[in-house]
């Protein structure tokens, strides 16, 4: 199977800055941001989609929404930020390899569009 978009980034075949990592995920500014943070959190593990994950996968899950939380913090988002997760084409996700957007340093609107 092809590495996604983001694996390619990670193992340093595409270009793009590694400005988190840990033992299960690693992050990257997003390249054309839609607040002035605008960070990707993303698994190691390639998993298409939220609708794709497993029972099993349940931790990792967790896991990514734990270190959007410190990204945030470390950040300095003062708990005023938007986590949003696309999923599926029609839901605005684009690559298919599960991330959470990590949003913030601006007023959001509600509902999105
Ligand atoms: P989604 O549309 O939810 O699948 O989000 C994919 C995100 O990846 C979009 O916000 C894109 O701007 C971002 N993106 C695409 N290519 C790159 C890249 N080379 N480096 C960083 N972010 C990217």
């Amino acid at each position: 199977m092809t590495d996604s978009l983001f694996t390619q980034i990670y193992k340093g075949q595409i270009p793009g800055k590694i400005i988190y990592e840990d033992e299960h995920c690693f992050a990257i500014n997003d390249i054309n941001p839609q607040a002035p943070v605008h960070i990707l959190i993303i698994p190691k593990k390639e998993v298409a989609k939220v609708s794709d994950a497993s029972f099993e996968e349940i931790p990792l899950l967790g896991h990514l929404i734990y270190i959007s939380k410190k990204l945030a913090d470390l950040n300095k988002l003062s708990n005023n930020y938007r986590l949003v997760i696309n999923n599926g084409a029609e839901a605005g996700q684009s690559v298919f390899h599960i991330h959470v957007h990590l949003l913030g340093g601006r007023s959001f609107n509600w509902p999105p569009g």
